[in-house]
């Protein structure tokens, strides 16, 4: 294909380290995990930007956004790529836009912090510990994510059983937004309504530049991996640990046998017919936490949160979708789902499933708080033969009153996760009225290259 006739105007115009034009590189940039699932990856594949543009200041963004709008070219916003829906993949080429280097910390108080939108989430975090704080909640991934791509791309994480995810007021307290016009309006929102446009929104409702969010109080987390006979014990176990007030916690995560196994670095621990709880937990409620797991039959290794601590491994890295990642190592054609069980139910829901499809789905719970209640999400494995059989088993989750927030789409309303949709599809409209803001990830306001080919 012809390369587009404004990549040579880009020359007199932007600071060359500021344009990446070397085709291998763009193509990485371009992607993302999307590769966890078969489906995206059989149709997603190949597609790329034409350039990568890498600002530094907010005046060389400003000058993109013009540039770009000017000459009706595509932008999708990049930030750490860490994204599995293929939310930077640019479905009609255009400009990678590469914010890692706005990458300025704004300011930190006690409480609350702002930063530039491509701070990474793990430098947030050692920053923090100066304050003696830490982020309320945050993605297995903060190692690599920024701020701005974990607020448009994700939904919560460690630390949402106590503090819920980025919907739920009070978490993020402003963004301050750019528009995709020629001359680029500065928006400044804080209210849930506002802030609802760019959560969630793959940056299709305009380029987040700045974000505030609360913060929360350090706390020194013991680490526990508890294993159990059975799956049932396991999720009654953590069932208790979520709902318990007294308890201060930031990780409740439950994985049938013998996903844990997969988890590398921590074998030892682990054993291939036991289910396994994984626990953040404040020290002063340790003791409490390991009578009740006795209760359940559960088995603490009183070696594990050392080991962890002495091997600098972070229980991120074992839970959330690091624990589809860790299976997909030794399982690459492998996938998963993400279900929202009911939580007065869920057990006869996980047991309709492993009647119906035995070991063809292995169960992965993270308790997390949403709206205020305490929820069981999940992503489970899937053990993946045909595109037909992973639709019939997404169907039978439905069908026992599991809500499915698709993984396999990249269509933003059809991910599950749609509730403010209206709202985001107005700031679109408002702030990008020739839609080239990561075109093709809705079909509300303008036609997907893919309709209707690439969601299961
Ligand atoms: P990117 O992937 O770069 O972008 C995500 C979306 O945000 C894209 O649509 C992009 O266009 C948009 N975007 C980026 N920057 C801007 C901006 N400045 N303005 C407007 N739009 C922008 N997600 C979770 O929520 N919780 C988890 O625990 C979690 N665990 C994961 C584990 C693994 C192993 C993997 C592969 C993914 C996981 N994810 C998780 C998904 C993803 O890692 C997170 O959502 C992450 O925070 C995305 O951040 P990013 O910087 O990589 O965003």
């Amino acid at each position: 294909m012809n390369a587009p006739y404004w990549l040579e105007e880009l020359d007199g115009l932007f600071d060359s380290e500021m344009i990446k034009r070397k085709e291998t590189y763009v193509k990485k940039m371009s992607q993302d995990y999307y590769w966890y699932s078969p489906v995206l990856r059989a149709k997603l594949a190949h597609y790329s930007g034409d350039c990568v543009l890498a600002p530094k200041s907010e005046e060389e963004l400003i000058n993109i956004i013009t540039f770009a709008a000017k000459r009706k070219i595509p932008i999708v916003t990049r930030g750490g790529g860490t994204g599995n829906y293929g939310q930077i993949i640019p479905l009609r080429g255009g400009i990678v836009l590469d914010t890692r280097e706005l990458n300025k910390i704004v300011e930190i108080e006690s409480g609350q912090g702002t930063f530039e939108a491509g701070v990474k989430l793990g430098t947030i975090e050692k920053v923090l510990k100066e304050t003696d704080q830490e982020l309320r909640f945050f993605p297995s991934t903060f190692m690599k994510s920024t701020i701005a791509g974990f607020i448009a791309g994700g939904t919560g994480g460690i630390g949402s059983i106590a503090y819920g995810t980025l919907w739920d007021e009070g978490n993020i307290l402003a963004l301050t937004v750019l528009t995709m016009e020629e001359t680029p309006r500065k928006i400044n929102v804080k209210t849930k309504e506002e802030l609802a446009k760019y959560i969630h929104s793959y940056g299709i409702s305009g380029i987040i530049l700045e974000a505030t969010i609360a913060l929360a109080k350090k706390v020194n987390w013991v680490d526990f991996l508890i294993q159990f006979d059975e799956l049932e014990q396991a999720l009654l176990f953590s069932d208790v640990v979520a709902h318990d007030t007294t308890i201060q916690k930031r990780l409740v995560s439950v994985c049938e046998a013998p996903l844990s196994t997969a988890f590398h670095p921590i074998k030892t621990f682990t054993d291939k017919r036991k289910a396994s709880v994984l626990l953040q937990i404040a020290p002063e409620h340790q003791n409490d936490v390991e009578k009740k797991a006795a209760c359940y039959g559960g088995d603490c290794s009183a070696a594990f949160s050392r080991f962890i601590k002495q091997n600098k491994l972070r229980m991120s890295d074992f839970s959330w979708n690091h624990v589809t990642l860790w299976w997909l190592k030794l399982h690459p054609n492998d996938t998963y789902l993400q279900g929202r069980f009911d939580p007065k139910h869920y057990v006869t829901q996980v047991n309709q499933l492993k009647e119906r499809y035995q070991d063809e789905v292995l169960i992965h719970f993270e308790w997390i708080r949403a709206g205020g209640k305490v929820v069981p999400s999940s992503q489970p494995v899937i053990r993946f033969t045909t595109v037909e059989r992973l639709q019939e088993i997404m169907v039978s989750f439905q069908e026992f009153g599991i809500k499915v927030s698709n993984p396999h789409t990249f269509l933003l309303e059809e991910g599950g996760k749609d509730e403010w949709m209206d709202q985001i599809c107005l700031a679109k409209k408002e702030n990008d009225p020739n839609h080239l803001l990561n075109p093709g990830k809705t079909h509300r306001t303008a036609h997907s290259p893919l309709a209707g080919e690439t969601h299961v």
